[in-house]
């Protein structure tokens, strides 16, 4: 602002409360433009103190007016010389253009009102006029005490001593109004008695001893309330006498006195160093008045420390919310959504956080400071919520991206490592928590040494949880892992185990015996041995060496034993229908009619030998039918196929046979199962092999019995 602008500015005084008892809008604007700051702002940097407020008081047309103008070069109303036409009443409020001064160094003695006096003109009365007069001067009284440091009563001197009249009435006011205010809270104010048209014929200190003995004699006569009744004057007022010369009849002396004055106000003994000062900062001061008056014009009670309260809290607030909105919000949601590089979105986030929190320190350190300090916290807790939302996002993008780089890269670890499968899984997963840990420590939203107090526990907070979540999805990767490890051993297992009992089938149906499923039995029993036993035990417990707890381990060999069962199973009976029976039966029966024993063919001398041949070989041959029919040991017994009771899953033991064969008719029962298990060729099957047997060996017979006749008739 320019010297022009507040010359401007101070050129008006404001019309603070006005006939209809009004209080003036914005006056906060006009507060603060005339403040004289530091950095020229009233809000920043300095602790907004820096100022006065200088009331007046005293009869109509004394003259006072007259004197704030010279004074403090104001430009309040005063009384038309000719026309003696009454100014407008209410008060006035005005900042001191200038302060007179002695000091002839200073142009046109005016001093500048560096220390930022504000002076507030009341307008009286001349306490003979009507009750609501009477009610305004009261209220207008009680509003001067609440607000000033410092209040003027300007009285004539020959009316000093004479114990009566509107004066006399003026200070019981004064002092009345004071005790209904101060009883609670004890803070002095000065009464600075100006005295007008002093002739100098009686000394100012006599005149004020006269005033000092009406003011005790007002006290003492006073109704004082219970907590006050022993309180002297002097507890409540410091009296300070001051005289200014006629103005008509020593114009020269009456504006020297006025500039002496001056000089007292630029004193700040006069002030007696801020102890009369009410506390409020400039900013607020506007507010605050406001209230003040509002209470008092509602006839309510005026508690000003808690208006003082309420007067924090509001301003408090509000620098809070500009500071939330302006600053914080504003450049929070440019940034919000995380970028790629979350790094420098938390370095800026930082640093803003810091940059609102001392923005409010330095506004808001001024008013009181519990309510202060109340407020801050609230500030912080708003700013944060916003902020721990960032972060536990940022946080979530990072285990994301950890457990997604761990699903790509695991395939080609797992071939290039040396470690064990077991080992490996450890190790990435130790890695990952690591590069969790090492790269979140770049998202602290606070100083690292704020990061464990109050301060920074929601971040505490937010990776701790963070780090849970991670833990988790960790846990969920490395089962899955698993779970595909155990499925490449259970199959890799069950390939080798179905190469080796195929071939073994094939080795003892090429040439079956009654023996061949006690054979078979063992050879099953042998790879089971081989296999899963003897690779697996372990202290009677199976270990697949993948970090399997016990019972998964148990899972995994149930489930590679039921695949043995299930390749032995459609092994067989895929290798045993009734084409592949017959083909064996017919083997066995060429074997034995065709060669004798050392494998040479045979020849038949006589029909007789022919028949009985034939009829032998035939026989040895369906014998082993049965063998071929089911698997039943020598001893009687079958194989059978166990039930697997395998958590999670249903056990599918009979899920390969179809229900057109003799064995359905009681499917629920175990036993059948088992039996439809060892059960290879069905009555119809066994009725169709002996069938083509017959024919074929007959076909065979035939050949055999052409040939010999053949032979002899040759
Ligand atoms: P206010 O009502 O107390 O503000 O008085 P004003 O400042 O309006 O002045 C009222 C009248 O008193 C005006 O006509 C002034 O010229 C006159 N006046 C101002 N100062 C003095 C003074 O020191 N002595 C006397 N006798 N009259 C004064
Ligand atoms: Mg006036």
């Amino acid at each position: 602002m320019t010297d022009t602008q507040k010359g401007d500015i101070a050129m008006a005084s404001v019309h603070l409360v006005n006939e209809d008892k009004l209080f003036v809008k914005d006056l906060d604007k006009y507060v603060e433009k005339c403040y004289i700051g530091n950095n020229d702002s009233v809000h920043v940097n300095s602790d907004g103190l820096n100022y006065h407020i200088v009331s007046v008081f005293g009869s109509q047309s004394t003259g006072k007016s007259t004197l704030l103008n010279r004074l403090f070069g104001t430009h309040f109303d005063v009384m038309d010389e000719e026309k003696r036409q009454q100014t407008t009443k209410g008060i006035w409020f005005s900042h001191a253009n200038y302060i007179a001064s002695t000091d002839h160094s200073i142009e046109d003695g005016k001093r500048s009102n560096n220390s930022n006096i504000y002076v507030l003109d009341v307008e009286g009365v001349d306490g003979r006029e009507r009750a609501d007069d009477k009610d305004f001067e009261r209220k207008s009284a009680l509003f001067a005490l609440a607000t000033s440091e410092v209040l003027i009563v300007n009285i004539f001197e020959h009316q000093v001593g004479l114990y009566q009249g509107a004066n006399m009435e003026l200070l019981k006011t004064v002092m009345e109004v004071n005790l209904s205010l101060f009883h609670e809270q004890s803070k002095k104010c000065l009464l600075l008695f100006v005295i007008r048209d002093f002739t100098g014929l009686t000394p100012i200190s006599n005149l004020g001893q006269s005033l000092e003995a009406d003011m005790n004699r007002i006290w003492k006569d006073l109704n004082k309330p219970e907590k006050c009744t022993d309180s002297k004057l002097e507890d409540f007022f410091d009296l300070k006498f001051f005289a200014i010369s006629h103005k008509h009849y020593q114009p020269e002396n009456f504006e020297l006195n006025i500039k002496q004055l001056g000089d007292e106000f630029t004193n700040e003994r006069l002030f007696n160093h801020n102890s009369y000062h009410k506390q409020i900062p400039v900013d607020a001061w506007a507010l605050y008045s406001e209230k003040v008056w509002d209470q008092i014009e509602n006839n309510k009670d005026l508690d000003l420390p808690t208006q003082q309260i309420l007067v924090s809290k509001f301003k408090c607030n509000e620098i809070l919310n500009n500071i939330y909105d302006d600053v914080f919000l504003s450049e929070f949601s440019s940034l919000e959504t995380p970028t790629h590089n979350p790094v420098s979105s938390c370095e800026y986030f930082k640093k803003l956080r810091e940059k609102c929190i001392s923005n409010y320190d330095s506004q808001a350190s001024r008013y009181k400071s519990t309510v202060y300090l109340d407020i801050r916290k609230d500030l912080t807790s708003k700013i944060d919520t916003k902020l721990k939302v960032f972060q536990s996002s940022i946080l979530s993008n990072l285990s994301d991206s950890l457990i997604s780089k761990l699903n790509s890269d695991f395939p080609t670890l797992k071939k290039s490592s040396k470690l064990s499968f077991k080992e490996l899984l450890l190790s990435v997963n130790e890695d990952t928590i690591k590069s969790f840990k090492n790269q979140s420590i770049n998202y602290l939203l606070v100083d690292e040494s704020d990061a464990n107090n109050k301060d920074g526990l929601i971040y505490i907070e937010n990776y701790k949880l963070e780090l849970e979540k991670l833990e988790k999805m960790l846990q969920d990767f490395t089962s899955t892992l698993k779970f595909k490890e155990s499925h490449i051993i259970i199959n890799k297992i069950t390939k080798k185990f179905q190469i080796k009992f195929k071939d073994a089938i094939v080795e003892e149906f090429s040439n079956p015996s009654t023996e061949s499923w006690d054979h078979v039995a063992i050879k099953f029993d042998e790879l089971i041995e081989k296999l899963l036993t003897k690779p697996y035990l372990n202290n009677s417990h199976f270990d697949f060496n993948i970090d399997l707890s016990h019972n998964e381990n148990e899972t995994v060999h149930l489930k590679i034993l039921r695949n043995f069962y299930h390749k032995f199973d459609s092994i067989v009976h895929d290798y045993i229908n009734d084409d592949s029976a017959t083909r064996i039966l017919r083997n066995i029966f060429e074997d034995s009619f065709k060669f004798d024993s050392d494998g040479l063919p045979l020849v038949w001398k006589t029909f007789n030998q022919l028949d009985s041949q034939f009829n032998k070989s035939r026989d040895q041959a369906l014998s082993l039918l049965p063998v071929l029919c089911n698997m039943k040991k020598s001893d009687g017994t079958y194989i059978k196929k166990p039930i697997f009771e395998i958590e999670g899953e249903e056990d599918d033991a009979d899920s390969d046979y179809d229900d057109d064969d003799d064995f359905s008719d009681d499917e629920s029962s175990n036993s059948n199962k088992e039996l439809r298990f060892s059960k290879l060729l069905n009555s119809k099957q066994q009725a169709k092999v002996k069938l083509r047997f017959k024919k074929e060996t007959d076909a065979i017979y035939l050949d055999a019995k052409r040939s010999m006749v053949a032979n002899k008739t040759s």
